[in-house]
């Protein structure tokens, strides 16, 4: 019996990893001898590279490379991807990226002996637990355990990242606790709470923002580089250089992770600057200031940490409303537990000891930042009847108040998976089930994942909603004593499974 594995598909990384005899996780190393693969593809025309190879290509300009593909999950994406002549949408880019983990994974239990002479990457089904960020809603989902599928993995569940990391923290622990998980990763903001220890774990809440990861920290960072080397040079950045940028951008903030500045030679356009990024403000700084040091040299400098207060004041915001919805306050909180790359920037830590007041664990035994969600997920495996997850978004169905369209909710955000819930409804004419996922009682604000026409039922329709422990969503209904199946199906394209499958098949990934 081949192990399942455990899957971290990142937006930056990702990372696969299976539980040995004795229960603990092991890191499947790529075919680079990394324990994480970036989540990079590059389509050289004929044969697809996703990881460090596709990541080293990015600096030639005009090469195909793919990244940041889980930002498009679950949504109709604007600019194409193309490998084999074939269009994808982030599902189909999604899959090649697990295939490749499972060629991975293949190669090392083929090494171990664990296959048999008639397995082959093709036909050999691999059991899997993917994660997914948890503010993640039953598109994405559903989107991910496709793009699973196609790879070749059975998807045994889609579970949220932060109970993923809280998994390799806490589930072995002698005592129950209370946990924050703070999970910043290249893409996404994640927090969840969570009661842990004794081999169980049960989240209690949890929330996030979609568009907020270390991208946007990168971001502030290249804009400074754009203006300061204007204002050095008299001359612009151009547009070809944007790559090279970036990844000066990039370097100067790991640098700033470990040191207090960086600093960074940028030649372009015939000219040269020397620009320097300091971490934060030194007291003596202040001083200088106050002993006349020309406002102007001083508004130039860069100091990251203030420059990334609005950054903060966001993680800071979604943190105190799910606590205050939760009926939580800091003192109830026993752990306070990072996750995701971008926690690394000694920032996080430190606003979040400022918040809290509590002192955070930044090196934790056995417990790595690149690596715990992927082996929570195989933790998650072996152990899915003693792991409660969430639900990350409120459903509902459109029902109409004094004439208006609004939302009832039968399934509140935070509600212990699986769930299913029935209701009952006076039928009318030309009736339509609209199903939404989203917080608001106004559908505008909602996002429609599903709709039937009912056609002009008479009595009593029965709507049944249920969510599985993926966080998928199913709907049935019930008029005229039949009974239907709501498909949830993408807004405007619907996935081809079949397709997907041979198309994913046919391509020829080199490791
Ligand atoms: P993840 O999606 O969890 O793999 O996080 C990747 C993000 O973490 C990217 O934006 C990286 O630039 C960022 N990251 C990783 N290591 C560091 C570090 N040492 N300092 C700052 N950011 C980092």
């Amino acid at each position: 019996m081949i192990p399942h594995v455990g899957i971290d598909l990142g937006t930056t990384f990702s990372c696969v990893s299976f539980l040995d005899e004795n229960g603990i996780p092991v890191i499947i190393r790529s075919s680079d001898g990394q324990q994480t693969t970036p989540s990079v593809i590059w389509y050289d025309g004929k044969v697809a590279y996703v990881g460090k190879k596709a990541n080293d290509r990015k600096l030639q300009v005009n090469s195909p490379i793919y990244e940041f593909i889980k930002r498009d999950i679950g949504k109709k994406v604007a600019h194409r991807y193309v490998i084999n002549g074939w269009d994808f949408g982030a599902c189909g880019m999604s899959a090649v990226i697990l295939k490749k983990l499972k060629m991975e994974a293949f190669y090392h239990f083929k090494k171990k002996g664990w296959l048999s002479p008639d397995d082959t990457i093709q036909n050999l089904i691999i059991p899997a637990v993917i994660t997914v960020p948890a503010y993640f809603g039953s598109k994405e989902r559903h989107e991910t355990k496709l793009a699973g599928n196609a790879a070749g993995f059975e998807v045994i569940a889609i579970i949220n990242e932060p109970t993923a990391a809280a998994l390799t923290y806490g589930f072995n622990l002698s005592d129950s606790k209370k946990i924050l998980v703070f999970d910043l990763g290249g893409g996404t903001f994640d927090v969840t709470i969570l009661q842990i220890g004794n081999g169980e774990a049960k989240a209690i809440a949890s929330d996030g923002a979609d568009q907020l990861g270390g991208k946007d920290w990168d971001a502030i960072i290249e804009n400074y580089l754009f203006a300061e080397f204007e204002r050095q040079t008299q001359n612009e950045i151009p547009d070809d250089m944007s790559w090279e940028l970036q990844k000066q951008a990039l370097e100067s903030k790991y640098q700033l992770s470990e040191n207090p500045e960086a600093s960074i030679f940028l030649n372009a356009s015939g000219s040269n600057a020397e620009i320097t990024l300091y971490r934060e403000r030194e007291e003596d700084d202040f001083a200088f200031y106050g002993d006349g040091l020309s406002a102007l040299d001083e508004d130039n400098k860069f100091y990251f940490e203030e420059r990334s207060e609005n950054l903060l004041t966001l993680c800071k915001a979604i943190m105190h409303s799910m606590l205050e919805k939760a009926k939580l306050t800091w003192n109830d909180i026993d752990d306070i537990v990072l996750a995701g790359g971008s926690s690394r920037m000694p920032m996080i830590p430190k606003m979040l000891e400022n918040i809290s007041g509590k002192a955070i664990r930044r090196n934790i035994p056995g417990y790595n930042f690149d690596t715990a969600v992927s082996q929570g997920a195989a933790l998650y495996g072996r152990n899915t009847n003693r792991v409660i997850d969430i639900s990350s978004k409120s459903i509902g169905i459109e029902v109409k108040q004094a004439g208006k369209p609004i939302i009832e909710h039968l399934i509140k955000k935070n509600t212990p998976l699986p769930f299913r819930i029935t209701d009952t409804f006076p039928a009318e004419e030309n009736a339509v089930l609209l199903v939404y996922e989203g917080e608001s009682t106004n559908p505008v604000d909602c996002i429609l994942r599903g709709r039937l026409e009912l056609g002009n039922p008479s009595g009593q329709v029965i709507v049944g909603l249920a969510i599985d422990i993926s966080g998928v969503i199913y709907a049935t209904v019930e008029a005229n004593g039949a009974k239907a199946q709501l498909k949830i199906k993408s807004d405007d394209d619907d996935i081809d499974f079949k397709e997907l499958k041979e198309k994913i098949d046919l391509i020829d990934i080199r490791l």
